[in-house]
């Protein structure tokens, strides 16, 4: 090709990126992917226009030959699928994202073959007609369900054997996870107000008794008064774990960054939780050998504690002895020295089909004996939120009728003398 003719095959290619991205911005939507995706239609337009010089010379010897470099680089660097068409939508040109999502496109053949979607196909033939750029949904339910927005924007070639013809070029933008948070948040708050609701509603009834039938029944009001004592406490518990997981999940990326002593911590919480136990008949024991020291925040490591023994004791109690202990241990697969948490039961265990659920928010196995027992519903989610802000691992392990054993692991911190300086004294 010319020079003159690729400088002026650039040169409606930077118009083109000019008028998707006035498109953009007319809309409101001038973002990041807009921005690198006009840059990428900058350097096709190079690209293109040497394309037809470059399906005349390349030969499997000289597979590069003609190719902009540029271009295929910024290409294959854009984490977005991007696919460029010719006015039959057959395909010119794909990114590796655009081949990791749809693995059957290919070069020279319709995209319909690979990109099922009427309205994808429809939007095409749209833009070709109008030239105005548009954008329209790409969902996919195979093998996972995920959703794309799908930016189409016609790009005029002036000059070369594509010359006069305009291509269309496809973003797409993966909104699976947008998507993903957004059911989440929306389940959240359906679940946070029914659980408030419910006491709130048992509270309203009361009070409405104790202002009619039961103004003057003392007994009938003492009793009511213990009811709505009980479901007051329950909103309040609530509200506390609510905060407390929105706080932790604030921090989360953050990792502490002092040390302290797990085994202390532990201990301390054992003290602690001893009443509780011993009012259910389980004989609550602690195993630990000298001070285990992690990077972390104490009050959150107390309530990791707190929740697995808590849970152990109520849930787990009938088995008699809930054990909770410490030691070192290596990850297989990175060597890397860790200190293991276990918190151990023996009582009823949980089935295996609700494991890997027991750390979403308001998950219960049974929701009136968790209630019953004053649960929230929030307890493991807090846990496993802590765990991950000190960069631990979680492990929930259960055998029905044997009992369940919670195990949080956090990287051993090890500097000369750590131990000794954190242990507790004789
Ligand atoms: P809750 O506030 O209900 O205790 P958690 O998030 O702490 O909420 O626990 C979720 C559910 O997991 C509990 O409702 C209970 O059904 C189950 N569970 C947790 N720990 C144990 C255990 N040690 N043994 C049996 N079931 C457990």
């Amino acid at each position: 090709m010319a020079r003159g003719a690729r400088r002026s095959s650039w040169t409606a290619a930077a118009v083109a990126t000019l008028g998707l991205g006035v498109f953009a911005a007319g809309r409101g939507t001038l973002d990041g992917p807009m921005i690198a995706a006009s840059l990428v239609v900058l350097c096709l337009g190079g690209f293109i226009g040497s394309l037809g010089r470059s399906r005349i010379v390349r030969t499997p010897e000289s597979p590069g030959t003609g190719r902009h470099s540029v271009a295929e680089a910024l290409l294959a660097n854009i984490p977005d699928p991007v696919i460029l068409v010719d006015r039959r939508a057959v395909v010119i040109e794909v990114n590796p994202a655009a081949r990791a999502l749809l693995p059957t496109l290919k070069l020279r053949h319709p995209l319909s073959f690979a990109l099922r979607a009427p309205d994808v196909l429809d939007g095409i033939e749209e833009v070709l007609r109008t030239g105005a750029a548009l954008k329209t949904l790409y969902t996919t339910r195979v093998p996972t369900e995920r959703a794309f927005e799908v930016q189409i924007g016609a790009l005029p070639m002036p000059d070369g054997v594509v010359g006069g013809q305009p291509n269309v070029v496809l973003f797409l933008r993966d909104l699976t996870s947008a998507r993903r948070l957004e059911a989440m948040r929306v389940d959240f708050v359906a679940n946070a107000s029914h659980e408030l609701r419910t006491p709130l509603a048992s509270l309203l009834g009361f009070i409405e008794t104790l202002q009619g039938p039961a103004r003057n029944d003392p007994p009938a009001r003492e009793r009511f008064l213990g009811i709505m004592k009980t479901q007051a406490q329950r909103m309040a518990r609530l509200v506390d774990d609510l905060l407390s997981l929105s706080r932790i999940e604030l921090r989360e990326h953050v990792p502490p960054t002092r040390p302290v002593d797990l085994t202390r911590i532990a201990r301390q919480m054992v003290d602690t939780q001893g009443p509780l136990a011993r009012d259910r008949g389980v004989a609550l024991s602690v195993a630990a050998e000298g001070a285990f020291p992690v990077l972390g925040e104490r009050d959150e490591l107390l309530r990791v504690v707190e929740n697995l023994i808590e849970n152990a004791v109520k849930y787990g109690g009938s088995g008699g002895r809930v054990e909770v202990a410490l030691r070192r241990q290596t990850d297989a697969a990175s060597g890397r020295a860790g200190v293991e948490l276990a918190v151990r039961d023996y009582g009823p265990g949980i089935a295996a089909e609700h494991i890997p659920r027991l750390t979403e928010r308001f998950y219960r196995v049974d929701v009136a004996s968790s209630r019953d027992q004053g649960g929230t519903g929030l307890g493991l989610a807090i846990v496993k939120h802590i765990v991950n802000r000190h960069r631990g691992r979680l492990i929930i392990e259960s055998v029905p009728d044997a009992g369940t054993t919670v195990r949080a692991i956090f990287p051993e911190f090890e500097t000369a003398g750590t131990r000794e300086a954190l242990a507790e004294p004789a």
